[in-house]
């Protein structure tokens, strides 16, 4: 079986909730696996319980999600953090055995951030996006879902093509959304 029959039998299998977990992980803790392919670190950690944010867990996400080019760590806004355990959530719910965010890019120096080329108010520059893919899950089918169960909202989410494909996503503004495939 080649990879893209392989991905369409996980697409067909993968049937994602059709409500968002509201209060997603809150009784145990909203946590996140994280791996950082650049430099081969990961993460799996509660970073609140109950509401209460476990600072020493969240230091330790803000420096996996550092500019790694740099070497500069930032602090991450929590709202993207929320967002993703809400992702995860989800994918639990779908079945998918212990979602994994494989994180390409999360915040970025100025310099960085210009030497890649990226959008010059870049939310990555404020600590409010991140570039990932789930794996194991196509990430055309979570872009889809993400809009479907109005996940997007007070979000910018841009889907881009490559291998493996990837999203950026970013936790812009309450109330304001942009979309766009790249
Ligand atoms: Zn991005």
């Amino acid at each position: 079986m080649d990879r893209r029959d392989f991905l369409k039998i996980m697409a067909a299998s993968l049937t994602l909730p059709t409500l968002l977990p509201a209060e997603a992980g809150q009784g145990t803790g909203r946590w996140l696996n994280l791996i950082r392919p650049q430099s081969g670190e990961k993460l799996s950690i509660i970073y609140k319980r109950n509401g209460q944010v476990d600072m020493q867990a969240y230091r330790k996400v803000c420096g996996l999600m550092r500019d790694v080019k740099a070497d500069q760590a930032s602090v991450i806004d929590l709202r993207l953090l929320d967002i993703l355990d809400g992702i995860r959530a989800a994918l639990v719910q779908a079945g998918v055995p212990n979602p994994t965010f494989m994180v390409h890019s999360a915040f970025r120096t100025w310099q960085t951030n210009r030497e890649i080329g990226g959008a010059l108010r870049s939310y990555h520059m404020k600590g409010q996006a991140i570039d990932f893919h789930v794996p194991g899950v196509p990430t055309d089918i979570l872009f889809t879902w993400m809009q479907k169960v109005k996940f997007h909202q007070g979000v910018g989410m841009g889907f881009y093509g490559g291998t493996p494909n990837w999203m950026h996503l970013d936790s812009r503004q309450v109330g304001r959304t942009v979309i766009w495939e790249g």
